[in-house]
């Protein structure tokens, strides 16, 4: 297998002397929303930045937290008279969102949102979009399993990927811009189509937590026969699965929905490999499971080559 270039090494961010942005808004005060409220006023990305959340309790704790400088009582209000927007709630949440904003932004503003899909978000926000409005959207490949506004940390994109996916003919300066941004928070930027990125996205994240939510579900079903047990032994590769599984519920739902097309694809072509598997046990093909390993342990020294997978302490001390 060919791996990419590595990124790099040392692409961390730091504090700029002239923010990219006049006014940036966030719209979501989730896991994405408070990292980048966290990373852009860290790196000094924006002069103001406003956020806006649906929830007054999350409001409330956005405010006790410090996240931003101020705290919109709607979606509206703080894309008013902003220069970059984020969308940073769930991708069956864009288009609603985007029709809620749209007469608040002004023309020359930068819509973008940070969906794990991407088709389906440029699907919904596009009609929403107003005359002389740039629409840029970006796909952060970082995250955790938790949730909220007290989930996010400023470091959170450092040394990621982070996928733009303009439209054909996008503003240039809109996307060189939308770009500084990420790069600002220390991401690595690639750009791309939405098809594109919703297939190599399908492979190497949706899928994965497909099977990881099954497995998990699958053991707790076999919670009575092995007497708990799992919890005990999960050292033995299950552990793993479960910090996959514990991922929001809401926003992964959203993603099978609107990933539909390319998930169902990856499974097809999982269940094949996995009728290969089960038929070299069967028959007791060793050389078979031992060449199919061989392979998956090549890609992940390739996964490691390319700093994708440090301990979390190493990224947290460069913030
Ligand atoms: P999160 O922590 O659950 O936060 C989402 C926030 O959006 C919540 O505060 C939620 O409020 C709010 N929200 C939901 N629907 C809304 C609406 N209609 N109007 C206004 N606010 C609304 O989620 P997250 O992990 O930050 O994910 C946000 C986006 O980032 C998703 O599109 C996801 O695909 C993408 N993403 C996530 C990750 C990850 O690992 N988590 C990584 C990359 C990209 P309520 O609590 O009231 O619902």
């Amino acid at each position: 297998m060919t791996m990419p270039a590595a990124p790099p090494a040392d692409s961390f961010a730091t504090r700029r002397e002239e923010p990219v942005f006049g006014r940036l808004a966030i719209i979501g005060i989730g896991l994405i929303g408070s990292s980048i409220a966290h990373a852009a006023k860290a790196f000094n990305l924006a002069g103001e930045i406003v956020l806006a959340d649906r929830d007054e309790a999350v409001r409330q704790r956005a405010r006790e937290l410090g996240l931003g400088h101020r705290i919109a009582e709607s979606a509206a209000e703080a894309a008013r008279d902003a220069d970059h927007i984020i969308l940073c709630v769930p991708v069956g949440a864009c288009g609603t969102v985007a029709a809620e904003i749209a007469s608040a932004l002004k023309p020359g503003a930068i819509l973008s949102d940070v969906g794990s899909v991407k088709n389906a978000v440029v699907e919904a926000v596009t009609p929403h979009l107003p005359q002389g409005v740039h629409f840029v959207p970006a796909h952060p490949v970082a995250g955790t399993e938790n949730s909220g506004p007290d989930a996010g940390f400023s470091s959170l994109f450092l040394d990621r990927w982070c996928i733009l996916t303009p439209p054909e003919g996008a503003d240039e300066n809109a996307v060189t811009r939308t770009r500084q941004l990420w790069e600002g928070m220390g991401a690595i930027v690639e750009v791309m189509t939405p098809q594109h990125h919703d297939l190599v996205l399908g492979i190497t994240s949706h899928l994965p937590h497909l099977i990881a939510y099954t497995i998990v579900g699958t053991a707790e079903d076999l919670a009575a026969v092995t007497q708990s047990e799992v919890i005990k032994f999960s050292a033995g590769g299950f552990r793993d699965f479960t910090r996959i599984a514990a991922s929001d519920p809401t926003m992964w739902r959203d993603v099978f929905l609107h990933n539909k097309d390319a998930v169902l694809e990856m499974l097809g072509r999982f269940s094949e490999d996995l009728s290969l598997l089960t038929r070299a046990i069967r028959y007791g093909d060793g050389e078979t499971l031992h060449r199919h390993f061989t392979r998956t342990r090549a890609i992940r020294r390739g996964i490691v080559a390319l700093g994708q997978e440090k301990p979390e302490t190493e990224k947290l001390r460069k913030s």
